[in-house]
């Protein structure tokens, strides 16, 4: 069978790995971790940094298609594979979704609502006290994920302070807003264009990781509806291929992109129990020019997410409180197979589907305190 290659190796590139599998293909990963989860179900494992010549020409020569599920690929990389082999997305636009000035930027002259933010290159450049923009975070403009590099200042001291922390690292510097609720939504497009939406997830975080997300979500179809149309636009805008998680936070009532994610995306993982063709599926699709699945939705899902925090030892194993949760009839347990649990590390992930949403959300939250779950 052909080989797909996925560059990275966490547990993105471990649901992309058993959807290839499903469809018939092998799939070779390329990740620096021996013991990355995608690395250790995938048929070849390339166990090279993202900048090895040797690898990069072992993986261009030996797949099909090279796709990525870590952002934070070097866009030179993308771009020597694309020179002999199709990579989707394209390196392009990894390169602009993986730097916060370049997607803020690409963003707001696309035309479409983001928070007011300021790019900060140097100390001189962050706003005076009486600016606009405070409260606002500092966030840093490359490698930030899960709410890392990111701090919260009131004032240009505080911000000076921050700015220094971060080794004075290229930053944005971004409204603290009043959140209503967050959502996102997760799609795929084609070659050709063509488009699959997942509906509208309504995401909450902890910590500045993602916690739980509802779907469909609770508010007003007119915004989910809104938010697809402007997850669609940000696709066309950068004539993308592959699945795309498209961030957003309601504010009064109106939509702002957040970010965007150039791969599948957490919110979008009740995808792979409550829809009929899942995100990595989609991915595959769109890798090896098949046409798109339906995204259709066939039932109410929530998903929760469970970190390292909750385990009460290194070793990731099923606890006995677990009998209990795997016992229930409509929740879908996800475990990743890191082997080892630290706090804030996604392990995996539960979810929870019901012919109603707010029993999903009740059983839910249940079992999520249950699992204590945040505490
Ligand atoms: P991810 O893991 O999603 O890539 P990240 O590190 O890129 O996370 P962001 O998405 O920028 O982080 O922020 C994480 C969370 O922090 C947001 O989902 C939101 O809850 C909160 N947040 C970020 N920016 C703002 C803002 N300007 N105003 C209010 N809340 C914010
Ligand atoms: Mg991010
Ligand atoms: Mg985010």
């Amino acid at each position: 069978p052909a080989m797909l290659g996925m560059l990275g190796g966490g547990q993105l590139g471990r649901f992309f790995v058993i959807a290839a599998h499903e469809m018939g293909y092998k799939v070779t990963v390329l990740d620096p971790d021996q013991n990355s989860p995608a690395g250790k179900i995938a048929d070849v494992h390339i166990c090279a940094k993202y900048d090895d010549a040797a690898a990069l020409k072992q993986i261009a020569e030996t797949c099909q298609a090279i796709t990525t599920e870590f952002e934070n690929v070097p866009a030179a990389t993308l771009k020597t594979l694309a020179q002999s082999v199709p990579v989707r997305p394209s390196a392009d636009a990894v390169a602009i979704a993986q730097h916060r000035v370049s997607e803020k930027n690409f963003l707001k002259e696309a035309g479409l609502p983001v928070a007011p933010y300021a790019v900060i290159d140097a100390e001189s450049d962050l706003p005076a006290d009486d600016s606009e923009i405070y409260p606002a975070i500092l966030k840093v403009a490359r490698f930030g994920y899960d709410g890392k590099g990111q701090a919260r200042v009131t004032n240009l001291s505080e911000a000076k302070a921050a700015f220094a922390a971060f080794s004075e690292e290229e930053c944005v510097l971004e409204k603290m807003l009043k959140l209503d609720y967050e959502v996102s939504v997760v799609l795929a497009r084609d070659v050709n264009g063509h488009v699959a939406t997942f509906p509208t997830a309504e995401n909450s975080h902890l910590n500045g990781i993602l916690d739980v997300s509802i779907v469909p979500a609770r508010g007003s179809d007119a915004v989910n509806h809104q938010a697809q149309k402007l997850a669609i636009s940000v696709a066309e805008k950068l004539q993308y291929t592959g699945v795309l998680g498209v961030e957003f936070f309601v504010c009064d009532g109106e939509l702002l992109v957040n970010e965007i994610a150039p791969r599948p995306h957490n919110s979008g993982h009740y995808t792979l129990d409550a829809c009929i063709t899942n995100q990595f599926e989609q991915q595959v699709r769109v890798m090896t020019g098949l046409p798109l699945g339906s995204s259709r939705q066939h039932s109410p899902a929530v998903m929760v997410n469970l970190l390292g925090d909750i385990w009460p030892n290194e070793a990731p194993q099923i606890e006995p409180a677990w009998q209990l949760v795997l016992g229930l009839p409509s929740l879908k347990m996800h475990l990743y197979g890191k082997a080892e649990a630290r706090a804030g590390r996604k392990m995996g992930h539960f979810t929870v589907l019901s012919t109603s949403r707010d029993d999903a959300i009740k059983l839910a939250m249940q079992v999520r305190s249950e699992l204590k779950v945040g505490e």
